[in-house]
C-alpha cells in the first residue's frame, strides 16, 4: 500500500549581502523570543506555580523589530518550545528547555501559505524575502509545508523543505538479512558483506584530530597573554578549520549512511539488526570509532523510517542477546572468556566449524530476528 509521508530535501542557498541580513535577523529574533518566552514562563512558573501562556506577538509591542521578521518564523518557535516542554514532561531525562546561544544552530522556520514558500528555476522564494539563489541538484514532488533555513558554523546557507508525498513500497525481493555492527567494518550482513567504513572518513577523523590540537594549543597560548578567544585571530583561523572539517565529515557520514540504508531496504524484505543502545556503549576513545559508533544511530532510525516509507520490516533484536559468542552452526555458545575483543575468528568447539566472528554474529542476528517475528505473527493475525 503507498504511504503519504513527509519528507526533507535539502538545498543549499547562495543569498546576497541583504539577504545574509536578513536570515541575521530572523536568526536573532527567534534566538530573541525563544530565550525572553522560556524565561518568563519559568519566572511566571517561579511565583505563581502555573505555565504562562504567553505567545510571541505580545512581544512586538516592546520590542518594535521583531516586525522585521516572518511572523511565521516566531509563531513557530512557540510550538518548537511548546514540544520542548511536552518533550520534558514526558520523558525528564532529555532534559529541561535550554536557552540558546549566538552562532550555536543559527535556525529558523517558516510555512507555505498557498505558494509562499515555492522552488522557481534556480531559486528557492520565502515569505517576506522573495526569491534567494539556491543549487536546486534534485526535483521535488509532492506539497511543501515548511521551510528551515540554517546558517553552519562556516556560514554556508542552506535551506530544508518539508513536503508531503507518497511512498510506493518497493517490490519483494524475498531476501532476509541479519546485520551486526562490525568492530573493523562499518557494517557485516549475514549473506558475508562486508560494508567498510569509507576511507575517506578515517582520513578526515585523522584531519580533525590534529586540527583540534593546534586549536587547543592556541586557545593555550590566548589564555596565557589574556586576551579572549574572541580577540585571537589564530584561535579563530583554527577554530574555522576545525568547523569545516566536521562539516565535511557530517556530510560524507550522511551521504554514505542513506546510500547504505536505501541499498537495504532496496534489497531485503525483513532486516534484523542489534537494539544497541550507542549512549550507553563503551566510550571510545579513537576518534574514527567514536564517529563510527554515532554513525550507527543514525544509520538504525535510517533503516527504520525507510522501510516504513517502502513496506519493509526491521526487527530489532535484544541488545542481551549473545550474537557473537553463539556458534550460528550448531547453536553453542562459548563461555565466558572464551572470545577476546581481539578474536576476527573462532573455531566452534562443538562442531569444529571456523566462525568469522562478525558474519556469524549476523547470521544469529538474522535467525533470532526470523524467530521474534515468528513468535509476534500469531498476535498479529489474531488481533
Ligand atoms: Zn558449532
Amino acid at each position: 500500500m503507498s504511504k503519504q509521508i513527509l519528507k526533507a530535501y535539502e538545498f543549499r542557498l547562495y543569498p546576497n549581502i541583504d539577504q545574509q541580513i536578513f536570515f541575521a535577523k530572523s536568526f536573532g529574533c527567534t534566538r530573541f523570543i525563544w530565550n525572553r518566552m522560556l524565561n518568563d514562563k519559568m519566572e511566571h512558573y517561579k511565583i505563581h506555580k502555573e505555565s504562562l501562556k504567553n505567545t510571541p506577538a505580545q512581544y512586538k509591542k516592546e520590542f518594535e523589530w521583531l516586525k522585521e521578521v516572518d511572523s511565521l518564523a516566531l509563531a513557530n518557535v512557540q510550538l518548537q518550545l511548546q514540544q520542548a516542554f511536552q518533550h520534558f514532561f514526558k520523558r525528564p531525562n532529555v532534559g529541561f528547555p535550554k536557552f540558546k546561544h549566538k552562532g550555536k544552530k543559527d535556525t529558523y522556520t517558516t510555512n507555505n501559505q498557498k505558494g509562499t514558500v515555492a522552488i522557481i528555476g534556480g531559486s528557492i522564494k520565502l515569505p517576506k524575502i522573495g526569491h534567494i539563489k539556491a543549487k536546486i541538484h534534485r526535483k521535488i514532488n509532492g506539497l511543501i509545508k515548511s521551510a528551515t533555513v540554517s546558517r553552519t558554523p562556516t556560514g554556508k546557507y542552506y535551506v530544508s523543505i518539508l513536503v508531503e508525498t507518497i511512498a510506493k513500497p518497493f517490490p519483494k525481493t524475498n531476501s532476509n538479512i541479519g546485520i551486526d555492527l562490525g568492530l573493523t567494518d562499518f557494517i557485516v550482513l549475514s549473506d558475508g558483506t562486508k560494508v567498510a567504513n569509507p576511507k575517506f572518513l578515517s582520513k578526515l577523523a585523522i584531519k580533525l584530530g590534529k586540527a583540534q590540537k593546534i586549536m587547543s594549543k592556541r586557545s593555550a597560548v590566548a589564555k596565557k597573554a589574556n586576551r579572549k578567544l574572541s580577540d585571537s585571530k589564530n584561535y579563530q583561523k583554527q577554530k574555522l578549520k576545525v568547523a569545516q572539517i566536521h562539516e565535511k565529515i557530517n556530510n560524507t557520514r550522511k551521504n554514505f549512511l542513506h546510500k547504505t540504508s536505501f541499498n537495504i531496504v532496496k534489497n531485503h524484505d525483513v532486516i534484523a539488526i542489534e537494539d544497541l543502545n550507542v549512549s550507553g556503549m563503551l566510550k571510545n576513545h579513537k576518534l574514527a570509532n567514536a564517529i563510527a559508533d554515532s554513525s550507527w544511530s543514525t544509520f538504525t532510525t535510517m533503516l527504520t523510517y525507510k522501510a516504513d516509507w517502502y513496506g519493509k520490516q526491521i526487527i530489532k533484536i535484544d541488545r542481551w542477546y549473545p550474537s557473537s559468542k553463539t556458534c550460528s552452526g550448531c547453536g553453542h555458545i562459548l563461555g565466558k572468556g572464551e572470545l577476546k575483543l581481539s578474536d576476527r575468528s573462532w573455531s566452534c568447539p562443538s562442531c569444529h566449524v571456523e566462525n568469522d566472528r562478525d558474519i556469524n554474529a549476523s547470521v544469529n542476528i538474522l535467525n533470532e530476528g526470523l524467530r521474534c517475528l515468528k513468535l509476534k505473527e500469531p498476535l498479529v493475525q489474531g488481533s
